[in-house]
């Protein structure tokens, strides 16, 4: 049986970034990955935001590894030459009613430690974004936008020149976990054990863990799954900033996002679904995407959406049941030494990345 010192499962931006941060601590390590590429799921299936952290409950993880990642997202892209823009974004009422959201929405950034939002009159907006139609808005100038892909070559290759590996086409199947040591299977009958084990398998984690033998079940959160479709404008971006309607429940509501090219794309919606393969794109889903649009963007031209691609927000509650934070479940929490479950790692995940790899790394290596 090989030994390695530690094992991540899922070379998805979090499992890379928590990845890199064991390989710079000293550790050995070796990244199982499904697939046979890195960030082939929700880590390419997403709006490549650079969050600010406004929307999350003050003290949580996703307030915390948001604002911090967030930080530290912006001086690595700089440092390491990775496509970034800190293109700022405005937070839009459309009516009466969601003006009086705004000031809430500062506040809760503000008990955040984002202290740089600033209230717009309409005109205020529109001398921005000359498209724009609102009846008040909100900038962020720290919200920007990242090359998701050449940020996971970074981490991938950090943890190489750190001297750790990703091992790809190797499905982790089961393990075994007891006192000091884990013992793992791969698919093909591969079998390791590692001192430090850390299960960043996205969409697929909670089932995973369901699979080690020694971990309580009643541990494991449930898994739900809110589909994000995405359309891409045909056509140049008439605006130069993020344009995003009032927060919803399950997500961020329909918002228009812009890539590093000047592509527009807008989405996501929510739509639940009962598995985390159902990545197609309805078009009839188009209709409801003009309505929300056409509220902050009245002149969006008929037949300029074309269907796009989907992610899905790996949930740990139901719908309708209140948001939940990230949960990230160590040693304290299952009693079982050296090991970590992310579960529900959805947006701020990539915005966190390396907040949540240095979150992670420290809470196993101080064990
Ligand atoms: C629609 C949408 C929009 C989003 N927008 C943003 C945004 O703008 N900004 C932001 O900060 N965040 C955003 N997010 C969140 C962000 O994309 C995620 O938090 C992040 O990508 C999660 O990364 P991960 O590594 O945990 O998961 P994943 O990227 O899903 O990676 C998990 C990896 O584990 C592998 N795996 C699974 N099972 C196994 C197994 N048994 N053995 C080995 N490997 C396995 C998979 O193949 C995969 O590569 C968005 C998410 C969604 C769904």
């Amino acid at each position: 049986m090989e030994q390695v010192d530690c094992v991540v499962i899922g070379a998805g931006v979090v499992g890379l970034a928590v990845a890199r941060a064991l390989a710079l601590a000293g550790r050995e390590v070796m990244v199982l990955e499904a697939a046979d590429a890195i960030g082939t799921q929700t880590s390419s299936r997403n709006s490549e935001v650079i969050h600010a952290g406004i929307y999350y409950a003050p003290g949580s993880l996703k307030a915390r590894l948001c604002v911090q990642g967030r930080q530290m997202l912006y001086a690595y892209c700089a440092e390491r030459g990775i496509g970034h823009q800190r293109c700022g974004k405005l937070l839009v009422a459309t009516s009466e009613a969601q003006r009086a959201q705004l000031q809430g929405i500062i506040d809760k950034a503000a008990a955040n430690g984002v202290n740089d939002l600033v209230l717009l009159t309409r005109e205020q907006a529109r001398a921005m974004e000359p498209q724009l139609e609102c009846v008040a808005a909100v900038h962020s100038p720290s919200t920007g936008i990242v090359d998701s892909h050449a940020l996971m070559l970074a981490y991938q290759g950090d943890l190489e020149n750190a001297g750790g590996m990703v091992v790809f086409n190797s499905p982790l199947a089961l393990a075994h976990v007891s006192s000091g040591t884990v013992i793992l299977e791969t698919t093909d009958g591969t079998v390791l054990q590692a001192k430090i084990v850390v299960n960043a398998a996205g969409l697929y984690a909670q089932a995973l863990a369901l699979r080690f033998a020694g971990l309580d079940a009643k541990l494991v959160p449930p898994s739900y799954y809110a589909k994000g479709n995405y359309f891409t404008l045909s056509g140049r971006a008439p605006f130069s900033r993020l344009i995003y309607p009032m927060p919803q429940a399950a997500g961020l509501g329909v918002h228009l996002t812009i890539d590093l090219g000047g592509q527009a794309k807008l989405g996501p919606d929510v739509q639940w679904v009962d598995s985390p393969d159902d990545l197609v794109v309805d078009p009839a889903r188009g209709d409801a995407f003009y309505a929300e649009v056409r509220k902050y963007w009245p002149s969006l031209p008929d037949g300029a959406l074309i269907p796009g691609y989907a992610g899905i927000r790996p949930k740990i509650q139901a719908p309708h049941e209140p948001a939940r934070d990230f949960m990230i479940q160590g040693p304290a929490e299952h009693g079982v030494p050296g090991l970590v479950n992310l579960f529900g790692i959805e947006s701020p995940g990539l915005t966190s990345s390396l907040a949540i790899g240095s979150h992670v790394a420290a809470q196993l290596l101080a064990a």
